[in-house]
């Protein structure tokens, strides 16, 4: 399939899966609009890259349903200065639209196979303002403290607790919380050195695996 049928469809999905559904950020949508998520799903794939649903990308995980995307990246109301901790790296393609949206992104995944695949997909689209990191992520990564925004991409029993110590004042924390089969969306603001937290959409995301997430692969 060609580069501008590939366009065509990400317009379409932008409209209907996300304007329609209510995703009014303008900065958000115009990123989802241009980022080639079809780069991001193994070729078997590539024919549904725009379709409404998570896709496999190996080492059961997934790539995130494009509306959870566009939904937790709104709730995050990034700024271009911001530096912003994603959690559970996956395909890259989370990532690649932070990092149209920020001054900085760390990004860890516990797998190693598929960081590298991440790796090589963002290095194809010249995204040069990420760091990538191999390792467990749900205890965040103090050495980059503090952040202006961070995203969680994983399902947790609750939140990480030393997450919301490495938010910067007036930073923003977005997690899914719940059981493993399906979580709410939390949202948590460090305002004034209090945290905030509103709920917000029900999903359904892979376990967060890890110290401060689940001990184990079900
Ligand atoms: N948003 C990603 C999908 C993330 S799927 C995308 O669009 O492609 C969740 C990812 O979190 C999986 O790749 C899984 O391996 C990773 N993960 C789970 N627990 C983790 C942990 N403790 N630290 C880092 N990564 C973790």
């Amino acid at each position: 399939m060609r580069e501008c049928e590939q366009q065509e469809r990400r317009r379409a999905m932008v409209a209907s899966q996300m304007r329609a559904r209510g995703i009014v950020d303008e900065r958000v949508l115009a990123r989802l609009e241009s980022v080639p998520r079809h780069c991001f799903v193994p070729r078997e794939y590539v024919d549904q890259a725009y379709e409404d649903s998570p896709l496999p990308i190996g080492e059961g995980q997934t790539i995130s349903q494009p509306y959870m995307v566009a939904c937790m990246t709104a709730l995050l109301d990034l700024r271009d200065t911001d530096r912003v901790l994603e959690i559970g790296t996956g395909s890259g393609y989370h990532t690649a639209v932070l990092a149209g949206l920020c001054h900085e992104v760390v990004s860890i995944e516990r797998n190693r196979g598929l960081g590298e695949r991440a790796r090589a997909c963002l290095g194809q689209l010249h995204i040069r303002n990420v760091t990538l990191r191999c390792g467990d992520g749900s205890v965040g990564f103090e050495a980059k403290a503090p952040y202006d925004a961070i995203l969680v991409a994983a399902g947790s029993p609750r939140v990480p607790p030393a997450l919301p110590k490495q938010l910067a004042e007036g930073g923003r924390l977005v997690c899914p919380v719940g059981d493993r089969k399906k979580q709410t969306l939390l949202r948590i603001v460090k305002q004034g050195g209090e945290f905030i937290t509103t709920t917000h959409t029900n999903c359904i995301f892979v376990p967060l695996v890890g110290e401060d997430g689940w001990h184990r692969l079900p």
